[in-house]
């Protein structure tokens, strides 16, 4: 094969590694997004449903001391249709005792009502903007992954007709230089860049002066002795 002609071969080459790692780059990038992205939404629900549950205990506080409240106002009431009928001294006495008592604890329960009552509230307005966070990020999240997908879908296909066509080319070059692109792609790197002011794409070593023109001008076929890669020019347009 024509040196001219295997040069131009390689920088085709080179055109399809640097589409297909894009690619890579992209399915690689979306799938950690989408991924961060689901995480953050279940801590929003997360938070969500915390927040309801104590907006739940507090009303069930409350109700439970509204229930302490009535036993206490019965048990009050009870006392004061007792002493009504009482002509004993002491036992009149002994009565109004209990019944100042059931007062002030009545007086207590009623305090301790007001402060429940204040913490209801306030575990409803913490639920309600818990709920609202959770629904603008699940609105912001589902849109943002729907994007993430489509997009990934594109790359993913993508991908798969560079690859193929990346293959198709590799197949034409002369074996030797075929069986070295092929080992260098398998492990994982790049096989052919391009020349950067006079340095290797690859490795980014410097190149010996003449091998960085001769690459850059496309005269002759240049293997950086660095990374192996071989190095040409970027497509002329
Ligand atoms: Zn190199």
């Amino acid at each position: 094969m024509d040196e001219k002609v295997l040069i131009n071969l390689l920088v085709e080459v080179a055109g399809l590694e640097e589409d297909l790692a894009a690619a890579e780059h992209t399915l690689s990038h979306h799938a950690t997004r989408g991924r961060d992205l689901r995480e953050l939404q279940a801590e929003y629900e997360e938070d969500a449903a915390l927040a309801e549950a104590g907006d739940q205990s507090a009303n069930v506080r409350l109700r439970g001391k509204e229930n302490e409240i009535r036993a206490n106002e019965t048990a009050l009431a009870l006392k004061r249709d007792q002493i009504i009928g009482v002509s004993d001294r002491r036992q009149h006495q002994a009565l109004q005792r209990e019944i100042s008592g059931l007062q002030q604890k009545l007086e207590t329960l009623e305090d301790e009502a007001m402060a429940l009552l204040a913490a209801v509230e306030a575990a409803e307005g913490g639920r309600e903007d818990a709920e609202a966070d959770r629904v603008k990020q699940e609105t912001k999240g589902e849109s943002e992954i729907g994007r993430l997908e489509g997009e990934a879908a594109e790359a993913a296909t993508a991908r798969d007709k560079l690859a193929l066509d990346l293959a198709r080319l590799v197949g034409m070059l002369p074996e030797a230089v075929k069986r070295h692109v092929q080992r260098l792609q398998k492990n994982g790197g790049p096989a052919v860049v391009r020349v950067q002011s006079g340095a290797c794409g690859g490795c980014f070593g410097q190149l010996p002066t003449q091998q960085g023109i001769d690459a850059d001008k496309g005269r002759t076929l240049v293997r950086c002795a660095g990374c192996a890669c071989y190095v040409v020019h970027r497509p002329w347009r």
